[in-house]
């Protein structure tokens, strides 16, 4: 069990999250007609973009006579998502109906599993805030009950005295994600949902998109007296549509919990909606059990059976998981790592292509990892925001990353020239070395040749004066006889090696 950790009020908050996926895939979970994800659809398609009501078939619909049929694409996303979370995969599974009316589901059941969930149990590690941005933050476990494949519901929209419902979200594949009640904190709940939308972004499970709608979460949120081993009575907050609102949602629902309790009023246990307007949650209605819907096992649709050969072959289709990356990247170079910086890999390790292409040009010049990881992390990333542009691994070819921070190393470009040929192979594409011939750069190490031009500016008269000040143990009165010498040499003194003569000639 996670520890108990007492706040100042003396209680303390227990969450457990129920998490609502759409996965990617093709088509819905149960009928041939098309959804958002790939096929004839833009990926980056909102479902605002589509016209209502065309992305429908007869089963979708319910026509008489239409049958579902299972696709397997969103199946073996769930069961990829099981993998990925050391979750335990049943060879057996099959769906119920939960009997329930209401005009955005025209059959008036949902199909969802309840005994035969594909994924059983399982594990998410979250990490949470830091005491500074460039300090990680505690890391955590946080058990999973189970994960079912289930069908999305339609749109309803309500216009003064007029309904409308819009069907092309119903029978979208969601995968529903239960977590144990694990979490003691808002931040961990939040710290939890972005755990789940790396892994799910990295292994192309879900796009996770809340905006979209295409992550929905449910708090289950209680409160005990610190120190208390079972569980008081839970209320469970619907449709949480983004992080904010997560957080906010338990905030407010713990408070008004433990409020409650102090003036002897009793918790029933609720279903309530968050008002992101008021900043309350309110009731919606008693809770209902499993019994009121009458489950049943769906005739139309076959039980599955999932062996070993499946499993085997769908995990070798999973990457790494984001926090394993970062500790690889975090790593010692004799363990196989980079040893970056904990600020730098968080900046990297959510974006897998961006993963890949760093690995790449780090493999060109793998003296110096963390030059090259901030190449792309802060000059890369840097001008494509500063171009409103999207990253794309052929505008830059790593090998050229490489190249230019081995420059950089060896001292053959200063910072500042570094900086200008990054700039040119951003908008040219060009190789390093074509535009320091182009543009006739490259630093001079050529110590002879420094020292005369630094004996010459140090006989002028101008320099009289930083020279007495500097020998009288100013330190920053040696820019002022830098700054001449490096135009002097119209920029291509190495700076180092200016910096060495120049304290020998006036010791
Ligand atoms: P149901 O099937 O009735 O929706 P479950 O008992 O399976 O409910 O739990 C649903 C969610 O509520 C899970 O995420 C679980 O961790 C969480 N939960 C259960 N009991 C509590 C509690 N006392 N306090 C907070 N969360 C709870
Ligand atoms: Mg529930």
């Amino acid at each position: 069990m996670p520890d108990a950790r007492p706040d100042a009020t003396g209680y303390e908050t227990v969450i457990g999250l129920e998490i609502h996926v759409q996965l990617r895939t093709r088509g819905k979970v149960f009928a041939p007609a098309p959804y958002l994800y790939g096929g004839a659809l833009p990926d980056d398609a909102a479902p605002q973009d589509i016209a209502p009501n065309t992305l429908i078939d007869p089963v979708v619909l319910a026509l008489p006579g239409a049958l579902p049929v299972l696709n397997t694409a969103a199946l073996e996303q769930a069961i990829r998502f099981g993998l990925l979370v050391n979750a335990t995969i049943p060879g057996h599974s099959n769906w119920d109906r939960k009997n329930y009316y209401y005009p955005d589901s025209p059959k008036n059941y949902q199909l969802t599993q309840k005994d035969h969930p594909v994924t059983q149990g399982g594990e998410v590690e979250i990490e949470l805030p830091g005491p500074a941005r460039n300090i990680m933050g505690e890391h955590k476990t946080i058990r999973l009950n189970h994960a079912h494949l289930e069908e999305d519901v339609g749109k309803l929209t309500h216009t003064g005295a007029t309904s409308q419902v819009d069907y092309n979200r119903a029978g979208a594949p969601l995968l529903e994600i239960v977590t144990e009640p694990d979490l003691r904190t808002p931040d961990e709940a939040v710290a939890l949902l972005h755990s789940l939308r790396h892994l799910l972004n990295t292994a192309g499970i879900s796009d996770c998109d809340m905006e979209k709608g295409q992550m929905r979460c449910d708090a289950n949120v209680s409160v005990r007296p610190t120190g208390q081993r079972h569980l008081n009575t839970r209320t469970e907050m619907k449709n949480l549509n983004s992080i904010s609102g997560v957080k906010n949602a338990i905030e407010y629902e713990a408070r008004r919990q433990i409020r409650e309790i102090q003036a002897g009023r009793p918790i029933p246990q609720e279903t309530r909606g968050w008002n992101a307007e008021t900043a309350r949650t309110y009731s919606l209605r008693g809770k209902e059990d499993a019994h009121d819907y009458r489950y049943f096992p769906d005739p139309d649709l076959m039980p599955v059976k999932i062996d070993n050969a499946t499993t085997a072959r769908l995990r070798a289709t999973l990457p790494e998981r984001p926090y394993d990356r970062q500790r690889r990247y975090m790593s010692a170079p004799q363990d196989g790592g980079y040893a970056l910086p904990y600020t730098l890999t968080s900046v990297l390790v959510a974006n897998l292509p961006l993963c890949a292409y760093l690995e790449t040009a780090i493999a060109t010049h793998p003296r110096n990892p963390q030059g090259v990881a901030n190449l792309i992390a802060n000059d890369f990333l840097g001008a494509l925001a500063a171009a409103n542009a999207t990253f794309d691994p052929a505008r830059i070819p790593p090998a050229h990353l490489g190249t230019l921070v081995r420059h950089a190393d060896a001292g053959t470009l200063s910072k500042q020239q570094a900086r200008e040929v990054f700039q040119e192979m951003f908008t040219t594409g060009k190789s390093p070395d074509t535009i320091i011939e182009e543009k006739g750069l490259s630093q001079s190490n050529d110590t002879g040749e420094i020292e005369k031009i630094i004996l010459e500016i140090l006989a002028q008269p101008t320099s009289a004066k930083p020279i007495t000040e500097y020998k009288a143990g100013n330190e920053k009165a040696l820019n002022s006889l830098k700054g001449p010498i490096m135009k002097a040499s119209r920029g291509k003194a190495n700076p180092r090696i200016v910096d060495e003569i120049i304290r020998r000639l006036l010791a």
